[in-house]
């Protein structure tokens, strides 16, 4: 049996699984947003799968942020009092065994590489799309770290190609840098870029509902998504080429964009064939915490 633990801004999720993937149990807390709590959340979830069901093989976090190999802190959390913690190091001596901590979107690459969308597949991108944007690298079913544990981070790398549109109306990212691929496909930064074209102040749902009732402006804005997800990942697929992509976060969930995007795709590879798939998960929201389990 494996515990994998996917630690969210607002709820930790634990799922308690065999060795074949089947889920025996699943347990969700409120994430007390400070660094004790967070521990003891982590540590009443384990404690509660092994009383239940007896000890368990490997613990296995996810987590916003990376451990820093230098320094072995936490960086790069949205879950702020991580950053700077030796999250790992004090786990493991509360919970007496070696843990398992990766990003999120790691977890959620491992997760669907394994026995989720991407099955069978060696080279595995998982892209998350949804308030954030995040990716991550399975290959042959092990998580890409780098060397600075940044491998597959998408969301901060510049779109290609910006028309002065494209550069006009679009917010600047909290990263401080202009034109990251974030501030065009999250569920926000899709919300901000249509707002401030159109001097509206929708969230993504609503620009969905008026494409629904096949608004113009909204039909507009979908195709301009799709194109801008196209170019970003043409880059990925340009320098690592794999063999499926899989995406997750809330704007996964949009239908239109599985029947565009592997036409605009192949407009921007560096190939006169392509047959890399882009598809939509498999395990919802439970991609995370299955990743986290697999860790081991
Ligand atoms: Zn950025």
């Amino acid at each position: 049996m494996k515990i994998g633990i996917d630690l969210g801004g607002t709820k930790t999720e634990g799922i308690l699984i065999d060795n074949t993937g089947k889920e025996l149990s699943r347990h969700r807390i409120k994430t007390e947003k400070n660094y004790e709590g967070t521990i003891q959340g982590i540590i009443s979830i384990v404690k509660k799968f092994e009383n239940d069901f007896g000890n368990s093989e490997s613990v296995g976090i996810g987590m916003p942020g990376a451990v820093s190999s230098n320094s072995a802190l936490v960086k790069n959390a949205n879950s702020i009092w991580l950053n700077g913690k030796p999250f790992k190091k004090d786990l493991e001596k509360e919970l007496n065994r070696n843990v398992n901590l990766e990003n999120d979107a790691n977890c959620f690459a491992l997760s669907e590489a394994v026995d989720g969308a991407g099955k069978g597949y060696p080279v595995v991108f998982g892209v998350i799309i949804g308030t954030g944007t995040g990716g991550g690298i399975s290959i042959n079913n092990k998580v890409i770290n780098g060397r600075n544990n940044i491998a597959g981070e998408w969301g901060h790398v510049n779109m290609p190609d910006r028309t002065e549109d494209e550069k006009k109306y679009v917010k600047k990212c909290y990263c401080n840098k202009n034109g990251c691929m974030e501030t065009y496909v999250s569920g926000p930064g899709f919300a901000s870029c249509f707002n401030l074209k159109h001097n509206t102040n929708y969230d993504s749902h609503e620009i969905l509902e008026e494409f629904n009732n096949n608004k113009e402006r909204a039909i507009e804005a979908l195709k301009n998504y799709v194109d801008h997800l196209a170019r970003g990942l043409s880059l990925v697929c340009n320098i690592l080429d794999p063999d499926i992509i899989v995406l997750g976060g809330g704007m996964s969930n949009i239908p239109y964009i599985y029947k565009h995007i592997n036409n605009s795709l192949k407009k921007y590879i560096f190939s006169d064939t392509f047959n890399t798939k882009v598809v939509k998960n498999l395990h919802g929201d439970s991609g995370g915490v299955r990743g986290a389990a697999w860790l081991s």
